[in-house]
């Protein structure tokens, strides 16, 4: 006993600050919010484009990267002859509204919070039931992340739980394959009213990498209706807790400092 307690004093206080301190260090390749430069496009260039394996650039003569489609490869950034297209360290990401996600300078959208009623019954407790519709388990295993002691989702009144009867909303990732449809729509009608769902991934969100194929659905809001969307593939646990904590108000700053173009 002694030993464990001696032990325990060894370690010290894990679990990272945020929001209310400086967030964990991020690792040397993460790549965050991008940004875009239009005006050094040649005309007629599709050079990013054309590599892109989703279809994330939109090719209408204004640069466009949409992050609900994005894998965050930078295959794009590398075949950019004129660097016009870079990624930041800038971890949120999370928004409302699909739209929002679409990427066209060096603006993006931060998620604003539930309406005032939902914030005041979901503010200080809510409860997820995770569903894997057809994920890799790399979104999934990042979703796990943030039940242990590094991250401790719970100090914010967040859990997950079992059983959809005993959730406030849903938190899907995968991009729903034809074998999850029903349980996926299943799951949202056993959640009582009024309830919330996030999705999770470029998979929840538009299908990913599986977009197009047959089997899936291209995303949690072909079924139910998303209140939050979390890019990437997969997101970080910090983007997720990012986009977790504005969705329920804990994180009120509207501004976005992109601080550096890492790419
Ligand atoms: S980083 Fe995103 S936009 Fe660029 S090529 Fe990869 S998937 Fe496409
Ligand atoms: S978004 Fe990427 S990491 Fe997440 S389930 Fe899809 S392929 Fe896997």
């Amino acid at each position: 006993m002694l030993k464990a307690l001696l032990a325990r004093a060894h370690q010290g206080h894990r679990t990272t600050a945020y929001p209310d301190g400086e967030p964990p260090a991020l690792p040397e390749r993460f790549r965050g919010a991008p940004t875009l430069d239009p005006s050094r496009c040649p005309e007629g260039c599709r050079s990013c484009a054309d590599v892109c394996p989703t279809d994330a650039i939109g090719g209408d003569g204004s640069l466009s990267l949409d992050l609900g489609r994005c894998l965050f490869c930078t295959e794009c950034v590398t075949a950019c002859p004129e660097g016009a297209i870079a990624f930041t360290n800038d971890y949120r990401l999370a928004t409302r509204r699909r739209e929002e996600l679409v990427a066209r300078g060096q603006e993006l959208a931060l998620a604003d919070a539930l309406e005032r009623n939902l914030r005041r019954l979901f503010g200080r407790s809510l409860k997820l039931r995770v569903v894997s519709a057809g994920d890799c388990n790399a979104c999934s295993a990042d979703v796990n992340v943030l039940g242990t002691i590094g991250w401790d989702l719970g100090r914010f009144g967040i859990n997950y739980v079992a059983s959809p009867r005993h959730a406030d909303g849903l938190l899907i990732t995968g991009p729903v394959t034809e074998n999850m449809r029903l349980a996926l729509q299943k799951t949202y009608d056993a959640v009582a009213p009024p309830k919330i769902v996030i999705a999770v991934g470029a998979c929840a969100i538009s299908g990913g990498p599986y977009a197009g194929h047959p089997e899936q659905h291209g995303g949690a809001a072909s079924v139910v209706p998303v209140d939050l969307f979390i890019p990437g593939c997969p997101p970080h646990p910090l983007t997720i807790l990012d986009g977790l904590l504005r969705l329920l108000g804990r994180i009120e700053d509207g501004s976005r400092a992109v601080s550096s173009r890492t790419a």
